[in-house]
C-alpha cells in the first residue's frame, strides 16, 4: 500500500495524501529548561512528582518575556538530563515517564461559545501567554509579545503556504482542522484589531481550496479570504507573502505590524484556538517524517518533547544501512543533524532523510545564477569572496545581514558551491 502510494506520488510530496498519524504516547517526552530565546529558567517540580498533561512544571526567562513550561503527557518527573536538542545543541531536559493514563489538568475543556464570545482582546493575550503559543512555523517567538505590540493593524495573514519542498506540515493543519482555523482566525482578529484576514496556501493544493471554500460559507461572521498564491519558492517567506497578498513592500528591518499587517503561520493559528477555547497549552504539533531514506514517510501529530528515534520507529525506520542525510527542517533553510537521538520541541516542523549521495564543489564559474535567484537582491558570489579574506567592510557593504538564508542561491549554483553556508559564516564575522 504504502509502496504503491509512493509510487505514484511526486517524490518531493511523498506525505501530501496521507491522513496524519496522532503519535501522542510515547513513554517518555523530555521539556528542554532552556532553549535559543530563554537562556535561565525556573524548574518547579523534583524527581518523583506526579504531573498532567498541561502542569506547569516551570518558567522560562527571555529577558523581556517569560514562557510557561507544561508537560505533555501525564505521568512521573524522574529528573533532568542532558540530550541532544533538534538544533544539534546539548541542552538540560525534564524527563517525564508515561503512565498512559492520559490525565488532563482540570482547568483543560472546551469552553461555550458563548464564554469564548465575551473574552476580551486583553482576555485572549492572556490565555495565549498562559499557555506558551509560539511561532510554530519554526520561529518560536512568543505569540502573547507580538499580540501586544498590535496597534493600527489592518490586515492578518494567516501563513499556511509552507514553501519549502517535502513538507506538508501547514497543508495537513488546513485540510483536517478548517474549523478550528477559522475559529483561531475569529480570536486573532479580535486580540489584534485587524480588520481583514486572509488564508493563504499554494494554488496546487486543490483539495484544500475545496475544503477551505465549504467551511468558510459556515463562518460568515469572520471577514476571512481564502487566498491562493502562486507555486514558487520562497513565497511563504513572511515579506514576500505581505507583498502578493497586500502588494505592501516591507523595507529591510521593518516589522509589517508597523505598515499595518500581521502574519501567523496556520500551526500557530490552530495554537492560539487550542489556547483560548479549551486553555490548553501548547502540547503537541503537526511533524512531516519524509525523504527516499525512510521507510514509511508520514504526516505526524506528536507530542511536544518526543526522541526523534521514537518518530522514525513509527515510520519503519531507514530503508536500508548505507549512509544518510538526516535534515532537521525544509531541505533549504533545515540544518544537517549528525546524529538521530535528538529531542523534538515545539519548533520542529519536520525530518526529511535523504540517501547520501556524493557530490563535489567546483570552482565558480561566475554564471551569476546566484544573483539571479536571490529573492533579497543580493551578490552571494561576492559575499563569498569576501567571507573567505574575512573581510567585514565589504560584507558590510553587500549587506549580507539582510540574508535570510532561504537556500536559493547554494541550490541554483552551477559550482554545487554551499553559498548559504558561506552567507552565515558571513553573518558570524560581522558579528
Ligand atoms: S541564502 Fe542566498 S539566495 Fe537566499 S537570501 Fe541568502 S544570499 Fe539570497
Ligand atoms: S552560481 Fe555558483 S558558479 Fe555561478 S556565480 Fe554564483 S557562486 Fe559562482
Amino acid at each position: 500500500m504504502i509502496a504503491k502510494t509512493r509510487a505514484i506520488s511526486d517524490v518531493l510530496n511523498m506525505t501530501t495524501s496521507l491522513p496524519t498519524i496522532h503519535f501522542t504516547n510515547p513513554k517518555r517526552v523530555y521539556v528542554s529548561i532552556t532553549n535559543a530565546r530563554c537562556k535561565t529558567a525556573d524548574v518547579y517540580v523534583k524527581p518523583g512528582d506526579k504531573v498532567k498533561i498541561g502542569t506547569v512544571i516551570g518558567k522560562r526567562n527571555g529577558g523581556y518575556f517569560e514562557q510557561n513550561m507544561h508537560s505533555t503527557v501525564s505521568g512521573t518527573v524522574l529528573g533532568t538530563v542532558k540530550k541532544w536538542h533538534r538544533t544539534g545543541k546539548m541542552l538540560e531536559f525534564i524527563e517525564i515517564e508515561n503512565d498512559f493514563k492520559d490525565e488532563y489538568e482540570p482547568t483543560i475543556y472546551e469552553r461555550s461559545d458563548e464564554e469564548v464570545d465575551s473574552y476580551t482582546r486583553e482576555d485572549i493575550i492572556q490565555r495565549v501567554k498562559d499557555n506558551s503559543c509560539i511561532g510554530l512555523g519554526g520561529s518560536t517567538f512568543p505569540t502573547y509579545v507580538k499580540l501586544e505590540s498590535c496597534q493600527n493593524i489592518d490586515t492578518l495573514i494567516i501563513n499556511g503556504v509552507e514553501c519549502e519542498p517535502y513538507l506538508t506540515t501547514d497543508h495537513r493543519i488546513l485540510l483536517e482542522y478548517p474549523n478550528k482555523i477559522m475559529e483561531g482566525i475569529k480570536y486573532l482578529l479580535k486580540a489584534t484589531g485587524a480588520k481583514k484576514a486572509y488564508l493563504c496556501f499554494k494554488k496546487k493544493y486543490d483539495d484544500l481550496f475545496q475544503v477551505l471554500t465549504a467551511v468558510r460559507k459556515r463562518h460568515l461572521d469572520i471577514p476571512v479570504e481564502i487566498k491562493r498564491v502562486e507555486n514558487f519558492y520562497p513565497q511563504g517567506w513572511e515579506i514576500a507573502l505581505i507583498k502578493t497578498v497586500t502588494g505592501k513592500t516591507i523595507p529591510h528591518g521593518d516589522l509589517p505590524s508597523k505598515h499595518g499587517v500581521i502574519v501567523f503561520n496556520a500551526s500557530s493559528t490552530l495554537g492560539v484556538y487550542r489556547a483560548v477555547r479549551l486553555n490548553m497549552p501548547v502540547i503537541e504539533r503537526n511533524f512531516t517524517m519524509t525523504g527516499d531514506g525512510i521507510k514509511y514517510p508520514s504526516n505526524i501529530r506528536m507530542r511536544i518533547g518526543t526522541h526523534l528515534t521514537d518518530l522514525l520507529e513509527i515510520c519503519g525506520g531507514y530503508v536500508d544501512d548505507s549512509d544518510k542525510v538526516l535534515i532537521m527542517g525544509g531541505p533549504m533553510m533545515g540544518a544537517c543533524l549528525l546524529r538521530d537521538d535528538a529531542v523534538c520541541s515545539a519548533s520542529c516542523t519536520s525530518a526529511i532523510v535523504l540517501q547520501a549521495k556524493d557530490y563535489k564543489e567546483e570552482p565558480c564559474i561566475r554564471c551569476a545564477s546566484c544573483v539571479y535567484s536571490c529573492p533579497c537582491g543580493l551578490q552571494p558570489v561576492l559575499i563569498m569572496k569576501a567571507c573567505k579574506i574575512k573581510d567585514i567592510d565589504a560584507l558590510k557593504k553587500l549587506r549580507v545581514n539582510e540574508c535570510i538564508e532561504c537556500g536559493m542561491c547554494g541550490y541554483t549554483c552551477t559550482s554545487k558551491i554551499n553559498l548559504t553556508d558561506y552567507m552565515r559564516q558571513a553573518k558570524k564575522l560581522i558579528k
